[in-house]
């Protein structure tokens, strides 16, 4: 019999982190007689989920458990972990954990999955999906939905990356820098987001407070494993490697249609731009663009996209572009409207763009100008006088890059973005399961 374990909202403002819960349940497990009677079916999971969604925790990211074993002793993991999340002082609105026995239907998990990163689930929902099977619900609330979407998660095929997540109780924590840059140069590229190429800020030390202090992306566990040997930071009491869907672009799911940009929804969609783009005070740029049967949404390129920010601004209405991002709502002249907050941006094709010029004068090659509309033109050289002379239409060449995809730089990017450095490097994780000697990716 399978077992999944899902967590998510956990947060205990800046103190406590949602994946810390699944790494002290995993702890507990594998210091139990269970080690030797459970089977790791999959690495821990963490699932980054829907970032349009605005009820989100810091990071907007669910974890998961997936283990194997006779009915008793998954019983017996439960247990544990509803001791762990319900010794937390869990907010309880938004905490959430479930545990379900067997298998989730693969149909019905892909669509789950899908619908969290791109779509909206509502605690309803999650819950009729949950009761469609023998079920235990440990506690309630938001953090049901992401709980059932990193459950999911398991039973999805697709491109996945790693992160070891290192934690401090005690505080004191610390890295050299120098040991950031050695590991950088060791392990890239099957690790990657080490340092802001742009402004050498190190980005594996998050972020914000105790116990999570370390979190290293890449490829393979084992470099990530060997990435801490490099490292070798002061102060780091554990740590466990996650298999996750950051960097992935999963998100960036096919809507297509500027139709089906509804409000919440993240992924990518296709239209023309119907008005020049406005370039916003502080640098932002913002234009519509339409399917050509009435569907219209503004399209917000911020000034953190960089280069693609300086692209956006040299578009044009009839220009075809493919944009990337979530659809949020923006108040703008006192309405609320649609706007795709855009992650990622393409030119797909420039509209032609032609200009009228005055015709040379036939008699010396010199320039003219209009004697008036209709009435032909005069040359400003030697005078010559050309009454059947009209306009010439000269087509624009516009230098733009078409085809090239502009995401913002690293610092700026959302967990799921798949940074540019990782193209070439996917993957596929084929579901099946796994036995995971769960001992070497947990400390
Ligand atoms: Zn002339």
């Amino acid at each position: 019999m399978s077992l999944h374990i899902g967590l998510d909202s956990l947060d205990r403002g800046l103190w406590g982190c949602t994946t810390y819960y699944l790494y002290m349940i995993v702890k507990e497990i594998i210091r139990s007689r269970l080690r030797s009677r459970l089977k790791f079916i999959d690495y821990p999971l963490l699932t980054r989920l829907n970032p349009a969604i605005p009820l989100k925790t810091r990071g907007n990211g669910a974890v998961s458990l997936h283990l194997r074993g006779y009915e008793e002793d998954l019983r017996e993991a439960v247990e544990i972990a509803s001791q762990i999340v319900g010794s937390g002082r869990v907010d309880s609105g938004k905490g959430g954990a479930i545990a379900l026995y067997g298998d989730l239907d693969r149909s019905l998990a892909v669509s789950i999955y899908m619908r969290g990163l791109s779509d909206y689930i509502s605690i309803d929902q999650a819950k009729r999906y949950i009761v469609g099977f023998a079920h235990r619900v440990l506690m309630d609330g938001r953090g049901v939905v992401g709980s059932l979407i990193s459950i999911a998660h398991h039973f999805v095929s697709g491109d996945y990356t790693f992160e070891l997540i290192g934690y401090s109780e005690s505080g004191g924590f610390s890295v050299d820098r120098s040991r950031v840059e050695a590991m950088d140069r060791a392990t890239r590229p099957l690790t990657f987001g080490n340092i802001d190429p742009d402004t050498g800020r190190v980005l594996i030390t998050p972020r914000v407070g105790r116990p999570t202090v370390l979190g290293v992306r890449g490829e393979v566990p084992d470099v990530l494993i060997r990435s801490i040997e490099i490292l070798d930071p002061v102060g780091l009491d554990g740590y466990m490697v996650f298999r996750s869907n950051q960097a992935t672009d999963q998100h960036m799911v096919y809507w297509g249609s500027v139709s089906q940009a509804k409000l919440y929804r993240t992924g990518v969609f296709i239209g023309r731009l119907e008005s020049r783009p406005k370039v916003l005070r502080g640098g932002d740029v913002l234009f519509d663009i339409s399917d050509g049967s009435g569907h219209v949404v503004g399209v917000a390129v911020f000034k953190e996209l960089g280069y693609g920010n300086y692209i956006a601004r040299k578009l044009l209405p009839g220009d075809l572009v493919l944009v990337g991002g979530s659809v949020k709502p923006w108040i703008i002249d006192g309405f609320t409207r649609p706007v795709i907050n855009v992650e990622m941006f393409k030119i797909l094709r420039v509209a032609e763009v032609y200009r009228l010029r005055n015709p040379r004068c036939r008699v010396c090659g010199g320039s003219m100008s209009s004697l008036g509309s209709g009435k032909g033109f005069r040359c400003k050289r030697c005078g010559f006088r050309d009454y059947g002379a009209s306009k010439i239409r000269e087509r624009i060449y516009r230098d733009l890059p078409v085809g090239v995809v502009f995401k913002p730089p690293t610092r700026y990017q959302k967990h799921l973005t798949k940074p540019l450095e990782r193209f070439g490097f996917e993957k596929v994780w084929v579901y099946r399961s796994i036995s995971l000697d769960i001992g070497r990716y947990i400390r």
